[in-house]
C-alpha cells in the first residue's frame, strides 16, 4: 500500500538483481518507484516529483550524469536530491557525479544500512530546506504569499501573458479605518482581524491560477491571470462582500459598524517592453478613489482606456 505521507524514492537502476534488492530494502520505509533507463526515469520524475532519486550511472540509454543534469535543469525537479549509485570507484567519476549536481555518491556493492542512513539524512536536509523556502515565500501572520513572492509571480505571469496576448488584472485592497481598529481592539485583535480578512479574500478567489498576497500592513493584493476588467471587478466585489459578511465588529469605523475593505482594480494586456509595476500603481490609484468616495467599495480601470 502506498502511504502518501511517506517520502518517495525513485530508483533508477538497469540491473534487475540490484533493482529488486533496493526496492525490497527501501520499500518498507519509503514509497518506491523504479525505472530501468534514463528516459523513463525523467518521465517518472516529472510525473511524480520524488523526494529523492537513486541514480545508476551506467544506464542502457542516457548516461546517469546526463539524467542528473536534466533533472537539475527542470525548475520543478531541480531541488530533488540525487544520490549516484555506481560500480565505478575512481575519484574522477565521483567528481563528475557531484559536478552534474549529485548530492552524494555510493559505490556498489551497496551496504543497505549505510544507504538507508544516507537517504534519511538527505531527506531531512531537504525537508529543512523546503521549510525555509516556504517561510521565505510567505507572510508569517496570515500564511499568504509575501510581497516578494507576489512580485516574482507578477513578473512571471506578465511575461507569460505577453506571449499569449491574454489580459491580466490586479486588485489592491486595504482595510478601512484599521488604525482605529487597532486603537479599539488592540494590536492582537488587529492581527486576528488581518488573519480573518486573509482567509476570506483567499476563499473568494475562483480560479486555481488566481493568487492573493499580503502586500504590507493591512494591504493585500490579488493577481488574476487571463482575466478582463469585468471579471476582475466581479472577483473584487466578491472579496468585498465576503469581508463585509464576516460582520467583524468595528465600533470606531466611520464607514460601517463592522470591518470593511476598499479595493482598486486595474487590467491590462501585458506588453513585453512594459513593466507590471505600472499596473500596480493604477490599481493603487483606483483604491485611492474607492477610499475618497466613501470606502467599502470597488473601483476599477482598463489600462488601455487610461493611456488614451
Ligand atoms: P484607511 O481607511 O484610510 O485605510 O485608514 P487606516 O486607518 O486603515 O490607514 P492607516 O494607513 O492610517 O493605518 C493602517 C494601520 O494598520 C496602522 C498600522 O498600525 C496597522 N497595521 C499595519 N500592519 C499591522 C499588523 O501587522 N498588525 C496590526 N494589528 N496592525 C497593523
Ligand atoms: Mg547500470
Ligand atoms: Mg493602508
Ligand atoms: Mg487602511
Amino acid at each position: 500500500m502506498l502511504d502518501p505521507s511517506r517520502p518517495s524514492v525513485l530508483i533508477v537502476e538497469d540491473d534487475a538483481t540490484i533493482q529488486a534488492l533496493l526496492s525490497a530494502v527501501l520499500g518498507n520505509e519509503w514509497n518506491v518507484k523504479t525505472a530501468t533507463d534514463g528516459k523513463s526515469a525523467l518521465k517518472l520524475a516529472t510525473e511524480y516529483v520524488p523526494d529523492i532519486v537513486l541514480l545508476d550511472i551506467g544506464l542502457p540509454d542516457l548516461n546517469g550524469l546526463e539524467v542528473c543534469r536534466q533533472l537539475k535543469a527542470n525548475p520543478r525537479l531541480g531541488q530533488v536530491p540525487v544520490i549516484f549509485l555506481t560500480a565505478r570507484t575512481s575519484g574522477e567519476d565521483e567528481i563528475d557525479g557531484l559536478q552534474a549536481g549529485g548530492i552524494d555518491y555510493i559505490t556498489k556493492p551497496i551496504n543497505p544500512a549505510v544507504l538507508k542512513a544516507r537517504i534519511r539524512n538527505h531527506l531531512e536536509l531537504k525537508q529543512n530546506r523546503d521549510e525555509l523556502m516556504r517561510l521565505a515565500r510567505t507572510d508569517g501572520l496570515t500564511g499568504l504569499y509575501n510581497r516578494r513572492t507576489f512580485d516574482d509571480l507578477l513578473q512571471r505571469e506578465w511575461r507569460r501573458l505577453a506571449r499569449t496576448g491574454e489580459a491580466m488584472s490586479v486588485i489592491m485592497m486595504d482595510v478601512d479605518h484599521f488604525k482605529l481598529y487597532n486603537d479599539t481592539y488592540g494590536h492582537g485583535g488587529g492581527d486576528l482581524c488581518l488573519q480573518a480578512v486573509a482567509r476570506a479574500a483567499e476563499g473568494a478567489l475562483q480560479r486555481p491560477a488566481d493568487i492573493v498576497a499580503r502586500y504590507g500592513g493591512e494591504e493585500f493584493v490579488a493577481l488574476l491571470p487571463d482575466t478582463k476588467l469585468e471579471g476582475a471587478l466581479a472577483v473584487a466585489e466578491a472579496i468585498r462582500a465576503a469581508i463585509a459578511a464576516l460582520e467583524m465588529p468595528h465600533s470606531a469605523s466611520k464607514t460601517a459598524p463592522h470591518v470593511t475593505l476598499s479595493l482598486g482594480v486595474a487590467c491590462a494586456v501585458p506588453q513585453p517592453e512594459q513593466n507590471p509595476a505600472e499596473l500596480l500603481v493604477m490599481a493603487d490609484q483606483q483604491l485611492y478613489v474607492a477610499k475618497t468616495e466613501g470606502r467599502n467599495r470597488v473601483k476599477g480601470i482598463n489600462a488601455a482606456t487610461a493611456s488614451k
